[in-house]
């Protein structure tokens, strides 16, 4: 193993944390987790060509492949703390180990996260982060709690992300449309895709009163019906009511939007819900954490997730969301 890379990584990563007795250096790292609580851990792959183009800027992946780990802490209503780091790397590029580290750093130390540990391996471009969080026991947000009648919620806004792919794709033949739109609107899609933010704040605050929730990675649906397969229950989503960025409204007509609202990835949004008797206590409380919040829907009896327009009539999704070994 090349030390000198890791030298690199370690010091570019460091965060200090009073709970990591032996980091990045030894066999294995050692931690102590505070009295009164349970570590929830989640681990995810971005590799190169399938979750980010080609030649994406190296501290782009580097705050993505943190960014996505700690939305699933979000989700779960956890406090990052630590994390691990694999990379596979083609080659042992210095510049690219250096830009990747600085742009993990930046959201490590907003997160407050140490990096603990690794491993680093020569081969196609990969790179797999675990990350560990605190919840006070019993206390972590769930797939399974959705009841028929919560109301279901979405931070931020949808379709985004996947907005942002198109606009990078030289094959759109909508590509000279995005660059003439005006300044700023194509940036602000591709900024989404490339650096999203763990809604982390919001996950805390929906401890009290979420019954269910779930982070928008594979598309509103696909998750959504993820939840709803876990708690035994449907969804009717509002198609009118998705929250939609002024960008995405710019460059994106009706019917196009929907469906990346629908269907897109990558926005790493939190998806929650909510009885009636919690929901409006619970929304002030995610507005005083700065970021937007829109009630989409209602948990319905049943299975599967269907999306109504204005009129009520069922909207015909092109497809569910994003799985890897789908047809
Ligand atoms: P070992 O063979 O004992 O697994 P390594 O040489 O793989 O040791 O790693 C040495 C130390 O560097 C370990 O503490 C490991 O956790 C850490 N490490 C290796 N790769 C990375 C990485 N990409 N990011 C962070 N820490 C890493
Ligand atoms: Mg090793």
């Amino acid at each position: 193993v090349e030390f000198s890379l890791i030298e690199r990584i370690r010091a570019r990563t460091a965060v200090d944390r009073a709970d990591v007795r032996v980091g990045i250096g030894d066999d294995g790292a050692v931690v102590s987790v505070p009295a009164g609580h349970e570590l929830v851990i989640s681990v995810d792959t971005l590799v190169e060509g399938v979750h980010f183009p080609a030649r994406t800027d190296a501290a782009d992946v580097g705050w993505k492949a943190l960014a996505v780990n700690l939305s699933d802490l979000a989700a779960m209503g956890a406090t990052p703390a630590w994390a691990t780091l694999a990379l596979t790397l083609p080659d042992g590029n210095a510049t690219w180990v250096d830009a990747f580290a600085d742009g993990f750093a930046a959201l490590a130390r907003e997160s407050k996260l140490a990096l603990i540990g690794g491993d680093t391996t020569r081969g196609p471009l990969s790179i797999t982060v675990s990350v560990h969080g605190f919840a006070p026991e019993g206390r972590a947000l769930l797939r399974s709690g959705a009841r028929v009648g919560d109301r279901i919620f979405v931070t931020g806004t949808l379709g985004d992300a996947a907005a942002g792919l198109a606009c990078l794709d030289p094959t759109d033949p909508r590509e000279a449309e995005f660059f003439n739109a005006a300044p700023g609107l194509r940036e602000h899609l591709i900024f989404r895709l490339n650096r999203p933010t763990p809604r982390l704040a919001q996950g805390l605050e929906l401890r009290d009163g979420a019954s269910s929730a779930i982070d928008v990675s594979d598309g509103l649906v696909a998750d959504l019906g993820h939840l709803c397969e876990a708690s035994g229950v449907g969804a009717v989503i509002d198609a009118a009511h998705l929250p939609a960025s002024a960008a995405l409204l710019a460059l994106f007509g009706e019917s196009e939007r929907r469906v990346l609202q629908l269907c897109g990835g990558d926005d790493y949004e939190l998806c929650f819900t909510a009885g009636d008797a919690q929901a409006d206590a619970l929304v002030s409380a995610l507005a005083r954490t700065g970021g937007g919040v829109t009630c989409i829907g209602r948990i319905v009896e049943g299975a599967g997730v269907s999306a109504v327009d204005e009129t009520g009539a069922e909207i015909v999704l092109p497809r569910r969301g994003w799985d890897h070994f789908s047809p």
